[in-house]
């Protein structure tokens, strides 16, 4: 058994406030008894010896007044038959002598002087009643004589009592009192020990749970039985390690959480840093190795005489340029994507006219190789839709190149061909199948990520970046489609794409128009002062001439300072202003140029695809931002919308005809002039003249427009060629021109301001 010593303990605490007070109260109450005992006993004691000391005083006063000794100790012997009686001593007044019965202390003369013999006292273990006797007999004498008697002492006797008994007795009372107090307080101890377990035992149980706990382990089960209290404890504890395993799963899953996230930033990190350095190191290579043959064969050029070696060296400069130009694109196209994916431009289109472009584009570079292109378009295709052509052509021009570039000897295929119609929509099939090497099918997925090649030996044979499946598949997926590649190593590969376009002719209609007026807008430059802002010579050459061959006038700043003193001293309709310039930045300049009162609206130049930069520069007063490389189309719109006021004498009301450098009047004029020479000729049956106007008319209204006529004066000609006689049908055409003229819109009012 294991005893609780710790005074500290609660046990030790309940064993010593139980055990104390019963102890205390068991030693009182036994002495209490002890003592009420002895003094019971004592009592007994001296009861008994004062009558044993009367009833020989009594008895013995004849005997001792005799001197019948024999009598005297017959009675005294009957005294000392009483318990405790150990003797008795007789005195005789008369005999002035002792006589002693039994075993007796001191004498009359021994007991000290200053006992009171009256009462008894007590001396070496021996009680001492003391009693006079007295001869209560009358004497001996005549009847006659009637003389006073007087009672006479004789003597006194001493009984002596032993309290050997009394002590026995105290003896054997005070050890039973001890066991009884002992046993007790061994009861008490043993139930105390017993109590205080079932309190220091569960306590202990709980203190271990909460250790548990405080270590960690949350499992442990407090026990909720016993003690109402402690079990209320036990309950407490067991809440308090449910909420605390609960709130610990709930911390742990968040840590697990956050654990896996920051796992996964982390390798996309990891990933964006291999890709990033992936992407550095390709960069640098696919950009150093067609620069250093741009350089090295430039050099050469100039070095060299010969006409011959001059022209293959050109061809080398120009080939790799264009790989460069590609790269770039594929580079630029891609972040684009990364950032904010891909805007489509959707426009009417006629896919047939898309088709053939490629056509005519590929058979030549596949002829080079010596392989075949076939492309078929099936007939039940619809030709007008609308869609983004460019995005279209960038996807099919790719896969195209690629059929190319990894095919031998065979041929190349693109059909295509409807997947599903439903109302206005048609989801298209394109598929390239080429017979070149082939790709290993596990290596067919990862080539959709970016940089991804086959293997690295392809980047060394064919070069290339690794973007363009990646690109293409963002851009099917944009436009609605979904991309994958079959291939056999060494039997060939087909890559399928879809697209969904919609189906509409009317809006090819207006779409055509609408081209038509984008393109004629460029001959509003005509007469338009442009200041070109721009350090770099190639980039100034190439502004310059595009914006002459609409009609500018232009003049070019080397650096945002020239600029500002250039627009000082000229007057200028627009500034074309690079970003990126020494001296003052086109930023810099930008500001300096719009503080001036009636300064020309400024359109910004810059290569930096980030919306911030371009808002930078709006925010400078830029009117406009365009980025390089420079659309051309997309400029000469821009400057013509800057342009305030539209100059009106340039434009057209006719419907569809927005713009034109000629004002409808003119037009109108010129035509007419034209048919009346037609007429002319036809009368003098001018054969020569005719075919001439004809071509004029027809080439004329082409770059106008003006397409109904176009299609009159395109009848006329062929009728021109089919039959001898020409002239009344020419005069019917001519007639049917006039009549358009007077009664279609798009030569109503329209007189230039
Ligand atoms: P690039 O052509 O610039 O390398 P792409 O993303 O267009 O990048 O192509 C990725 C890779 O896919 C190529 O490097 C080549 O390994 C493989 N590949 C693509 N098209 C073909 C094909 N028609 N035949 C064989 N391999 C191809």
């Amino acid at each position: 058994m294991k005893l609780p010593f710790d005074h500290n303990s609660i046990s030790s605490r309940l064993i010593f406030t139980g055990l104390l007070p019963l102890a205390l109260l068991s030693i009182l109450m036994a002495f209490y008894f002890i003592s009420n005992q002895r003094a019971e006993m004592l009592s007994n004691l001296h009861d008994t010896g004062h009558i044993a000391v009367r009833q020989v005083s009594q008895n013995t006063a004849f005997a001792l007044y005799a001197g019948d000794r024999k009598r005297l100790d017959a009675l005294s012997y009957a005294t000392l038959e009483t318990p405790s009686v150990e003797g008795v001593v007789f005195y005789s007044y008369k005999d002035n002598e002792q006589i002693k019965i039994g075993s007796i202390g001191p004498s009359k003369g021994e007991i000290p002087a200053n006992i009171d013999i009256s009462v008894p006292f007590e001396m070496g273990g021996y009680w001492y009643f003391y009693s006079e006797i007295i001869s209560e007999r009358s004497p001996i004498m005549d009847f006659a004589e009637e003389v006073e008697y007087e009672p006479e002492k004789i003597g006194w006797v001493l009984v002596s009592l032993s309290d050997k008994i009394l002590r026995q007795k105290e003896r054997s009372f005070i050890l039973t009192a001890a066991t009884v107090v002992l046993l007790s307080l061994l009861l008490a101890f043993w139930l105390s020990i017993r109590i205080s377990r079932t309190v220091s035992e569960p306590l202990e149980t709980l203190k271990d749970v909460v250790g548990k706990m405080e270590a960690g382990d949350l499992n442990p089960v407090a026990n909720e039985t016993g003690i109402s209290e402690l079990a209320k404890l036990a309950r407490g504890i067991n809440g308090l390690a449910d909420s605390v395993r609960q709130s610990n799963q709930l911390m742990q899953s968040e840590i697990d959480r956050a654990t896996q996230e920051l796992k996964k930033t982390l390798t996309d990190l990891e990933k964006a840093m291999r890709t990033k350095d992936q992407f550095l190191a390709r960069m640098s290579h696919e950009l150093r190795t067609p620069l250093t043959a741009v350089l090295g064969f430039s050099k050469m050029l100039h070095d060299e005489g010969e006409e011959l070696n001059r022209n293959e060296q050109l061809r080398v400069i120009q080939r790799c340029s264009t790989v460069l130009l590609t790269m770039i694109d594929d580079v630029l196209d891609f972040s684009r994507a990364e950032r904010s994916g891909f805007t489509l431009n959707i426009v009417a289109f006629e896919l047939d006219t898309l088709v053939e472009d490629l056509n005519t584009l590929f058979t030549r570079e596949a002829n080079n190789k010596n392989l075949s292109l076939n492309i078929d378009l099936d007939n039940t295709v619809p030709v007008y839709l609308f869609g983004d052509p460019v995005r279209l052509a960038q996807v099919i021009s790719n896969l195209l190149n690629n059929a190319i570039k990894f095919t031998e000897s065979g041929s190349i295929a693109l059909a295509i061909t409807i997947q599903q119609t439903k109302e206005d929509k048609v989801v298209l099939k394109f598929v390239i199948t080429d017979t070149g090497k082939g790709i290993a099918k596990t290596k067919i997925p990862s080539l959709f990520d970016p940089f991804i090649q086959e293997d690295t030996s392809i980047n060394r044979r064919y070069g290339g970046s690794g973007l363009g499946l990646s690109i293409a598949k963002r851009l099917v997926v944009a436009m609605g489609g979904d991309i994958n590649i079959d291939s056999e190593v060494g039997q060939g590969t087909t890559v399928a794409f879809t697209c969904e376009f919609t189906h509409n002719e009317n809006a090819i209609v207006e779409q055509q128009n609408e081209d038509i007026n984008q393109q004629l807008a460029g001959n509003r430059l005509s007469g338009v002062s442009i200041l070109v802002a721009e350090d770099n010579e190639f980039n100034q050459q190439l502004l310059v001439k595009l914006l002459e061959h609409h009609g500018a006038v232009c003049k070019v700043a080397n650096n945002g300072q020239e600029a500002i003193s250039m627009s000082a001293a000229d007057i200028f309709d627009v500034i074309l202003m690079d970003l990126h310039m020494p001296i003052i930045d086109g930023m810099e300049a930008t500001k300096n140029l719009v503080k001036n009162v009636g300064s020309p609206p400024i359109i910004g130049l810059t290569a930096d695809i980030t919306d911030s930069v371009k808002r930078q520069l709006m925010d400078a007063g830029a009117k406009s931002v365009e980025q390089k490389p420079i659309d051309e189309i997309k400029l000469l719109n821009t400057i013509s919308e800057v342009l305030e006021p539209e100059p009106k004498q340039t434009q057209f009301s006719g419907e569809g005809m927005l713009s034109s450098v000629i004002p409808v009047a003119d037009l109108k004029k010129e035509i007419e002039r034209n048919l009346d020479n037609l007429e002319t000729s036809f009368r003098d049956s001018d054969q020569a003249a005719i075919s001439s106007l004809l071509h004029d008319l027809m080439g004329f209204c082409g770059l106008y427009g003006i397409s109904e006529i176009r299609d009159l004066v395109v009848e006329l000609k062929n009728s021109e060629m089919d039959s001898r006689d020409t002239a009344s049908k020419g005069f019917e055409v001519i007639n049917r021109i006039r009549q358009y003229m007077k009664t279609s819109a798009k030569f109503k009012s329209t007189e230039s301001v």
